[in-house]
């Protein structure tokens, strides 16, 4: 067991976000996250005055994808909590609020983590996203493959520019070696910020085999920021 989880277990947990003890992220900041209400970009989930089947804000071959909160009020300190002071427990929390807006995908949709690359997934000591699908996984009834692999590390994605991140993104990422792609999959990321990261790994399941690509994050950055 590592040191974070075992202080997860010793220590009573507090709020990642206004540290209130008694929970990850106590009742009050869970209701202060801010969803995106509908309707949503068919292509990218992004909330639309009229339902469309793509915007401006798309990006790649993505079919549906979904985000359930802004990345505003409490949710980045839940993102940092989680991947900066590796408090494991916030991934279940962020796959019980994903999963309590949006509907579990079709069957034969297998759930695909983005992938991290190795140094920082030694540094981190897990992969945020494969913790998110997996709790998923449990909530929907769907499988998870880690079927994709990151060839190129990239620099951490906040406070980069989107223009400089959209560039970091292109061409990161590969099947994985020996594993079979998925008919249909569902990317699972904690946050999408311009959605090239996605769009990446989209190119590179299709690249592959797999016929349709959606995506479910946590949260979203709206169009035009940084973080
Ligand atoms: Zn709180
Ligand atoms: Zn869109």
């Amino acid at each position: 067991m590592s040191i974070g989880a075992l202080l997860d277990v010793i220590l009573p947990p507090a709020c990642a976000s206004c540290g209130l003890p008694g929970a990850a992220a106590c009742a009050a900041c869970r209701a202060a996250l801010e969803t995106l209400p509908p309707p949503w970009c068919g292509g990218c989930g992004a909330p639309v005055p009229v339902p469309v089947p793509r915007c401006g804000a798309c990006r790649g071959r993505i079919a549906g994808a979904r985000q359930a909160v802004a990345y505003s009020g409490p949710a980045p300190a839940l993102v940092a909590a989680l991947k900066d002071e590796r408090r494991r427990g916030l991934a279940g929390v962020m796959a019980e609020v994903i999963a309590a807006s949006v509907p579990a995908p079709p069957a034969g949709v297998v759930l695909v983590p983005v992938p991290l690359g190795p140094l920082r997934a030694r540094a981190r000591g897990f992969n945020q996203s494969l913790l998110i699908a997996r709790a998923l996984s449990r909530a929907w009834g769907r499988p998870v493959a880690e079927a994709l692999v990151r060839t190129r590390e990239g620099a951490d994605q906040r406070g980069a520019r989107a223009t400089a991140r959209a560039r970091q993104a292109s061409g990161a990422f590969a099947p994985r070696a020996g594993a079979p792609a998925p008919e249909a999959a569902w990317l699972v990321d904690d946050v999408r910020t311009t959605g090239a990261t996605l769009a990446d790994c989209a190119r590179a399941l299709h690249a592959a085999g797999t016929r349709s690509v959606g995506a479910v994050c946590f949260a979203r950055v709206p169009d035009g920021a940084t973080r």
